[in-house]
């Protein structure tokens, strides 16, 4: 694994940061990829966790959102801990998510850094057309880059929020009459991430909408 400087880090909501990294050289990856990251010290570098790139491959430096668990001893509690100066070790690029044409993005929690990635691309391309977002939270307090998304997407940036009753939100899960709402294409693809237990209900609700699975495109947290 190659050792990277942490340049910036910050805080992205109460408990996911952002942090900027150096770059290495020979590092290739596309929009929605994640790659093996491990803390750089004798107690932590051989614990290895994935993490998704919300930079853009032709940034000169990397990006990061993680969400922190600070009640639990692991990896991303210390992550929370680091700071600018210290070094993370990274390995492989791997990962299924990647963008094929209009449709619409239903991320939960965490499950949003492929697409800021993805969007980002597509702001990039000039070529944000009509897609959707669909973002699942707690509450208000979890929605990570919030201000991106709604400058960039305006009224198909769509959040629900399960755990808070607000006025212009949507209240429970993504439910099937929630994707139904907002499906304002005939055919669109459906890109799915989060924690695997609103993968499941989501793909069982696009199942029973009769999506093929050709436009499921997934990847579970
Ligand atoms: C391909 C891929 C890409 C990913 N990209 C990202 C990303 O960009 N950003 C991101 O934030 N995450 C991402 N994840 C998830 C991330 O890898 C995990 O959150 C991380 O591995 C957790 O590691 P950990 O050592 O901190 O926690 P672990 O020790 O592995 O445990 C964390 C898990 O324990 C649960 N937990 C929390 N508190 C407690 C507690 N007190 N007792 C018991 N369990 C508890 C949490 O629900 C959480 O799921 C990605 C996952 C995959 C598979």
């Amino acid at each position: 694994m190659e050792k990277i400087k942490i340049l910036k880090k910050e805080n992205a909501t109460h408990d996911v940061v952002h942090l900027v990294t150096e770059k290495p050289e020979n590092i290739q990856y596309k929009p929605g990829q994640a790659v093996d990251i491990a803390i750089d010290n004798p107690t932590w570098k051989n614990e290895i966790r994935p993490f998704t790139f919300t930079s853009l491959p032709e940034d000169d430096h990397l990006e990061f959102h993680i969400k922190t668990y600070p009640d639990h001893n692991g990896v991303t509690e210390q992550i929370g801990q680091l700071k600018a100066g210290d070094h993370l070790l990274i390995g492989e690029v791997f990962g299924d998510i990647a963008y094929k044409d209009e449709g619409i993005f239903l991320a939960g929690g965490a499950g949003i850094t492929p697409f800021i990635a993805i969007l980002k691309d597509l702001k990039r391309k000039n070529k944000i057309g009509n897609n959707k977002l669909l973002f699942a939270n707690k509450k208000e307090i979890d929605i990570v880059e919030s201000a991106f998304f709604r400058d960039l997407l305006h009224k198909n940036f769509i959040n629900i929020l399960s755990d808070e009753d607000k006025p212009g939100y949507e209240k429970g899960f993504i439910s099937r009459a929630i994707i139904e709402k907002y499906k304002d294409i005939a055919q669109p693809y459906y890109y799915l991430c989060g924690p695997p237990p609103m993968m499941d209900a989501v793909t069982k609700h696009l199942v029973d909408m009769d999506v093929a699975e050709s436009y499921i495109i997934k990847e579970a947290f």
